[in-house]
């Protein structure tokens, strides 16, 4: 073993997470756990939304031009960003790839990054791709496709409440994006991050008891030509590594939670790209307040559509709700969910906050926006049964009162809390030695070695 890691030191990885927070804190845990398993790592990331190398001083840091213009950043549209950088920063790869192709062993990309597996393959060296979502959601997105391409979209209204055929538990309108635009343009991404010719394995941030039957279904039918890796949850295996967070982190609410009796407090936090409206801000803050929980609410900058909300919230709200509430720009999530005096966690269900919650037993209230949060939220409180979903299009303070309480104080959610402690225990079994998740990590470590 000592031989094989001695001989790993002296390679080198590249690995290119996707601009966005959800895609770059698994890639930069990845990153973290590699580089403490003896490889050297050198991270390529965009202009945008570049992450602070200060952070990350073991790692050597290289720029791809991602020729962004302005405009496009400010429309907040995903799926255009994910083409352009895409369509621009191939010869920005290729130039990093010539500097480092003696000393490289391969490539590992987020599966958002599709370009890098041509450019790996051009010099002749291998990749990997890196999937940030359950193995659900990437069904259930190949469903989509298989739906648009025999005509069968838009959904007809009167069907939305309906299951998918073959797709239980998920209803038509759980499906990962909306059935009724338009979906050509995140269409041609998904058919380029699926369809892997060159790929040696899939690293997954999943962990296979978690969703054994698609878990059965992608490595058979989907995904049967390479290794899959489901390593999940990543940000557990490198519980050392440093924060990768585009915004700062407020660790003020960490002194505020010390003072919070065990499991009173919900913290409440929309990931990094949902966006409300002010009514939306609105109806979350007094039902808040009207359920005379404690709460943490991470009120993320820019997240208001048309204004900031601070104004509103800081000035009018924290007024009336007093010590009862702590409200910040960012908080850091994972040391906050771990914290004791958390009791349950509003989430928009994105992928890495449901793998946080779970891995530390926290309960859930889901208020899903867009791609596969729906999915997730359904399988939070159908599956796994440790959430309650905020149904109905508009958010209404009565409703948001009902739910927090349910969730917080009443025994429907005790019993929540308890299912979501077992999550935890047994994801605290796979992340041991001997455990499922250990042992897929130490396969992915050879895996590369025997390259
Ligand atoms: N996060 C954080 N502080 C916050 C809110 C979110 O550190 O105040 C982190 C969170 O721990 C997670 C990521 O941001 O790792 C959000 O990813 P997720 O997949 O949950 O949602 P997305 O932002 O992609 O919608």
């Amino acid at each position: 073993m000592e031989k094989t890691l001695e001989i790993s030191k002296r390679r080198r990885l590249l690995l290119v997470p996707c601009p966005y927070q959800g895609h770059i804190n698994p890639m930069l845990h990845l990153a973290t756990y590699l580089y403490q398993n003896g490889f050297t790592i050198t991270i390529a990331q965009t202009f945008f939304n570049s992450i602070d190398p200060n952070h990350h001083p073991y790692f050597t840091f290289v720029r791809l031009n991602d020729r962004l213009s302005n405009d496009l950043i400010v429309s907040l549209d995903v799926a255009s960003v994910l083409l352009a950088i895409n369509d621009n920063c191939k010869t920005s790869l290729e130039e990093v790839m010539a500097n480092i192709v003696e000393d490289v062993v391969c490539v590992i990309h987020d599966e958002a990054m599709y370009f890098c597996e041509a450019v790996a393959s051009g010099f002749g060296v291998r990749s990997l791709v890196v999937r940030t979502t359950s193995i659900a959601a990437c069904i259930s997105r190949r469903v989509v496709l298989q739906l648009h391409a025999e005509g069968c979209l838009p959904i007809i209204q009167g069907s939305m409440e309906d299951e998918v055929p073959n797709l239980h538990p998920l209803r038509f309108k759980d499906l990962p994006f909306s059935v009724h635009s338009d979906i050509s343009k995140m269409e041609k991404i998904i058919l380029k991050m699926y369809s892997i010719t060159t790929s040696s394995a899939v690293i997954w941030n999943t962990i296979p008891w978690l969703e054994p039957s698609e878990f059965t279904q992608i490595k058979t039918k989907i995904c049967n030509q390479v290794p899959i890796f489901p390593i999940g949850p990543v940000h557990k295996i490198s519980p050392t590594s440093s924060s990768s967070s585009l915004l700062s982190e407020d660790s003020t609410c960490l002194s505020w939670l010390h003072k919070q009796p065990p499991n009173s407090v919900i913290y409440v936090s929309l990931g990094s790209i949902a966006l409300l409206t002010n009514q939306e801000l609105q109806e979350m803050a007094w039902g808040l307040a009207n359920s005379n929980q404690p709460f943490l609410w991470v009120v993320r900058p820019g997240s208001i559509r048309g204004s900031d909300g601070t104004g509103f919230v800081l000035k009018e709200f924290q007024k009336k709700v007093g010590d009862g509430g702590c409200i910040v720009g960012w908080a850091p999530q994972r040391e906050v969910l771990a914290h004791r005096a958390i009791g349950g966690f509003w989430s928009h269900c994105g992928w890495n906050s449901t793998l946080e919650s779970l891995s530390e037993g926290v309960p859930m209230l889901c208020r899903p926006y867009s791609g596969d949060q729906r999915g997730n939220s359904r399988y939070i409180s159908c599956v796994w049964r440790v959430g309650l979903t905020l149904e109905g299009h508009e958010l209404n303070r009565n409703e948001v009162e009902k739910s927090v309480k349910k969730l917080m104080v009443e025994e429907e959610g005790r019993k929540m809390r308890e299912r979501a402690m077992g999550f935890k225990r047994r994801i605290e079994d796979s992340l041991r030695e001997g455990g499922s998740c250990s042992r897929n990590l130490k396969e992915l470590v050879d895996f590369i070695i025997s390259f």
